[in-house]
């Protein structure tokens, strides 16, 4: 399952190759995945421009605007309260990818759409020096999704934040707004063990079992520690190491950016060289001691018995 630092590859690697594209064609061959997709898709964001794409929690988010409000509107806000928000999460097994026109589709392709060089002549340099593109050969983004679990919706940028996928999330990790002082208040009397609490979406967004275990290595906390037992230096040190755990991850997918826009959909996520997740019976990287497995919640967490307390 992709986790926080392939989401945000995917999104600068989106952002990369399909920024100030224009979309031509929407093409939906499904009409569920984990929810439906909205029928009035094709309707909501032809002949519309991708002005921005970023990443929360574990959603992309493509930003679009009217090629009409593009055309009118030149002072660079071209995010109108109306303005199309596409929503995009991978589920279980949901790539995104970027194809040229020649693709031919292929099974669970679910949704394609066609993106061309804005044909408004100077309107996209007008707008932001970001959106300048002159691509007149078709790309195409293609969302194939084996198993179904993604998500495909839409909104607009005024009910972004209250949007019911959004309302309840936690804190975001990699924002300003994650501090020692938020993480301390959330461990407060909280009496589940800390891998399980680090994976609640609803305390702390995209950190998920990967990340969970090694970013408790790091910190040479044991996961099944009560959240509330951690003292005010291993919050200090979580803290610290679930960040760097994060950006350590994305910097490793940021050396496979390319490989994304051939297309193969890969990620940094298999170069990334886990100290204990996945490496039970393994040696220690720090002590030599064995790593161990345990189930927690329903899902294993790998730790070091020495290095962990
Ligand atoms: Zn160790």
């Amino acid at each position: 399952m992709p986790e926080l630092p392939e989401v945000e590859t995917v999104c600068r690697g989106l952002s990369e190759n399909i920024l100030g594209l224009n979309v031509s064609s929407v093409e939906v061959y499904a009409e569920k995945l984990r929810d439906f997709i909205p029928a009035d898709l094709n309707k909501k964001i032809l002949n519309h421009t991708i002005t921005k794409i970023e990443r929360k929690a574990k959603y992309i988010l493509i930003h679009l605007a009217a090629n009409m409000d593009l055309q009118t509107n030149g002072d660079g806000n071209v995010l109108e309260p109306r303005s199309p928000v596409l929503i995009i999460h991978l589920g279980m097994s949901g790539r995104l990818t970027i194809q040229d026109e020649a693709y031919q589709r292929k099974k669970h392709d679910h949704v394609i759409l066609k993106l061309n060089g804005l044909q408004l002549g100077t309107v996209a340099e007008r707008v932001s020096p970001r959106l300048r593109r002159t691509n007149d050969r078709g790309t195409l983004l293609v969302f194939n999704d084996a198993r179904r679990f993604g998500v495909i919706t839409l909104t607009d940028l005024e009910n972004l934040s209250q949007h019911k996928l959004f309302r309840k999330l936690g804190l975001e990790p990699l924002a300003r707004e994650f501090t020692v002082a938020k993480l301390k208040a959330l461990f407060k009397n909280r009496n589940k063990n800390i891998k399980n609490t680090l994976m609640d979406a609803s305390l702390i967004v995209g950190i998920g079992n990967i990340y969970a275990s090694e970013a408790l290595f790091r910190s040479g906390i044991h996961p099944e520690r009560t959240a509330s037992s951690l003292t005010d230096k291993d919050i200090k040190k979580l803290h610290e190491q679930i960040i760097v755990t994060l950006e350590d991850a994305i910097r490793a997918g940021g050396s496979t950016l390319k490989d994304f826009s051939k297309a193969n959909g890969e990620s940094g996520y298999f170069q990334y060289q886990f100290k204990v997740y996945g490496r039970e019976g393994l040696p220690c990287f720090t002590c030599k001691t064995l790593i161990e497995r345990i189930v927690q919640g329903g899902r294993s967490s790998f730790f070091c018995s020495k290095c962990q307390k």
